[in-house]
């Protein structure tokens, strides 16, 4: 009789009857598995960086062949020494099929879009729902999974293999995970100088690494609540109070601040685009702000730290987390109403009433699963009715939560009737399309965007019970194939500036430019001022001249032309 090395003879001996199971054959070691998928996944699962080095003119040459080499290298080992940890019995065939899974969507992801692999990445794919996901599915991603993920799966659960007891597991594991972290070490030492420049120059790239990219993103995300970011909700502006321009007699204010989604401050007409993209709100008495840097490069990164009163990099440092300007116009004793046409709100309106359009049903707005932001404008009046009383006497709050721009469907933003660039980009495949029809695409949602504020204005117009105003600020730009950079949130300390360039557009009735002493001339003057979105929490306060010790005059872009 022939004897393998891993020939597992004492079971083989002792096949209980209720199995009708052949006997297992002699398995592969566990090894073949862990080097075959991690030099698949550093080779085949990393074509993103590759193509992103050699683009780079990194690869050129032989110093260019082994820097590559070296980093395929450290790479395989690295995740290696991953598998390592789940090489047992039961968990590493699951665990292998999940990493080559998620590095093949990964794959086509980085490839499609330029996009990398971040925390803020992470967290906004976990908060992707479903119309978001549809948008994004396409034969291409099916095929790249199938190829880069599901072939080397299909292999691997085919592979017979042979695990030995636990402690012949554990022995090898410790060994595999010290060789290959011995591996890593070695070839990061002998390529330490020119891997050291690369990234520095490039940061970028060390998101580029797949899988190692998405499992720190994950393992960062869920360490998230250990170091801030969580525990007890911490109160905010509790001594909240209306000011004088409430006095009584007067018409209780009703403020409409529309949250933009996807909004490129550069391609709106009213900030100087070559493109009329805007011509309703040009007929209308506002002031767009040209200067106005966003917090994120994301909603879900954008959205928290708008609304929060710490600004860009207190927000990022916090230690907790706070109530919001919501929370704070609660306690002034507004009323405050969220609406969202998109994929929920982060958190934000958690303890103020809300509620979702994106689900509606109306064929004319909601074609195709979602639904176009006009929708937010139906049956408004009932929905502010339905607020208490007492707190819609002093004031109203509206949020609407844009879907605005959102990619990479641009086209599924506008309806039939209001497309005015064609031809436009109709595939998720955005480099499949002209670069003139992808802006086309990307311009008709902004032309779009006009339209549904022009309307929300003039819903405000018709609320004659009311002193009027209506605010719209996007919350981070986006890549339109400039550098073949497309959608957004690249890490923003490498993100390009039109995905950090927002709009800030301020609409206010003649009866509010009174009774706050804001005229929107005054505010035009200030259009190239540089602002962020770290005003945003403080100037909505000072519009609405709610009294908190949290205010910050400096921060409140309003302040100015309220004081002159
Ligand atoms: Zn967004």
């Amino acid at each position: 009789m022939t004897t393998l090395p891993y020939h597992a003879g004492p079971r083989l001996a002792l096949p209980t009857p209720t199995t009708a199971r052949a006997a297992p054959v002699a398995g592969r070691s566990p090894l073949w598995a862990v080097l075959g998928a991690s030099a698949w996944m550093a080779t085949v699962g990393n074509l993103a960086l590759w193509r992103e080095l050699a683009a780079l003119g990194q690869l050129q040459g032989l110093r260019g062949l082994l820097l590559g080499l070296g980093l395929a290298g450290i790479v395989m080992a690295l995740t290696t020494a991953l598998a390592s940890l789940l090489a047992w019995h039961r968990t590493l065939k699951p665990a292998l099929a999940l990493l080559l899974l998620v590095t093949a969507a990964s794959l086509h992801f980085m490839l499609a879009y330029r996009i990398v692999i971040d925390p803020s990445m992470l967290v906004n794919v976990l908060q992707t729902d479903a119309h978001e996901a549809a948008d994004l599915l396409s034969a291409r991603l099916l095929a790249t999974l199938a190829l880069a993920g599901g072939l080397p799966v299909l292999l691997l659960w085919r592979l017979p293999l042979h695990h030995g007891g636990a402690g012949r597991q554990a022995l090898r594991n410790l060994g595999l995970l010290l060789g290959s972290l011995a591996m890593a070490l070695a070839l990061l030492l002998a390529l330490f100088q020119p891997l050291a420049s690369l990234m520095r120059n490039h940061k970028a790239l060390r998101y580029q690494m797949s899988p190692l990219n998405s499992v720190w993103a994950l393992g960062s995300v869920a360490a998230q609540p250990l170091h801030g970011g969580a525990g007890v909700l911490q109160p905010l502006g509790r001594d909240a109070q209306l000011g004088p321009s409430h006095a009584a007699g007067r018409k209780p204010p009703l403020l409409v601040l529309v949250l933009g989604e996807t909004g490129r401050s550069g391609n709106f007409g009213l900030n100087g685009y070559d493109r009329d993209t805007t011509p309703a709100l040009a007929r209308l008495d506002v002031a767009s702000l040209r200067n106005v840097w966003s917090c994120g490069t994301s909603t879900a990164a954008s959205v928290p730290c708008m609304f929060s009163h710490l600004g860009r990099e207190a927000y990022g440092a916090r230690e907790h987390d706070t109530e919001n300007l919501l929370d704070v116009l609660q306690h002034a004793g507004l009323a405050v109403l969220w609406i969202d046409n998109q994929s929920g709100c982060k958190g934000v309106c958690e303890r103020v009433p809300h509620v979702s359009t994106s689900a509606g049903t109306d064929p004319m707005l909601c074609p195709d699963g979602s639904c176009q932001d006009m929708v937010m404008l139906q049956g408004l009046e009932q929905r502010i009715a339905a607020l208490p009383a007492e707190r819609r006497a002093r004031g109203v709050v509206v949020v609407m939560h844009q879907m605005g721009s959102h990619g990479p469907a641009y086209s599924k933003r506008s309806p039939p009737q209001a497309k005015r660039f064609l031809p436009e980009c109709t595939s998720a495949q955005l480099q499949d399309c002209s670069p003139q029809a992808l802006v086309n695409a990307y311009d008709n949602s902004i032309a779009y965007t006009d339209q549904f504020l022009a309307a929300t204005v003039g819903w405000l117009q018709r609320q004659t019970e009311a002193s009027t105003a209506m605010v719209y600020l996007g919350d981070h730009g986006e890549s339109l194939g400039e550098n073949n950079l497309y959608l957004h949130g690249l890490p923003y300390a490498v993100a390009p500036d039109v995905q950090k360039r927002v709009p800030w557009i301020t609409w206010l009735s003649a009866d509010w430019q009174r009774r706050s002493g804001v005229h929107t001339a005054c505010l035009r003057q200030q259009a190239d001022v540089r602002r962020s979105h770290d005003d945003w929490f403080h100037s909505v306060l000072g519009l609405l001249d709610v009294h908190t010790s949290v205010y910050r005059p400096e921060h409140d872009i309003y302040a100015a032309c309220a004081a002159g």
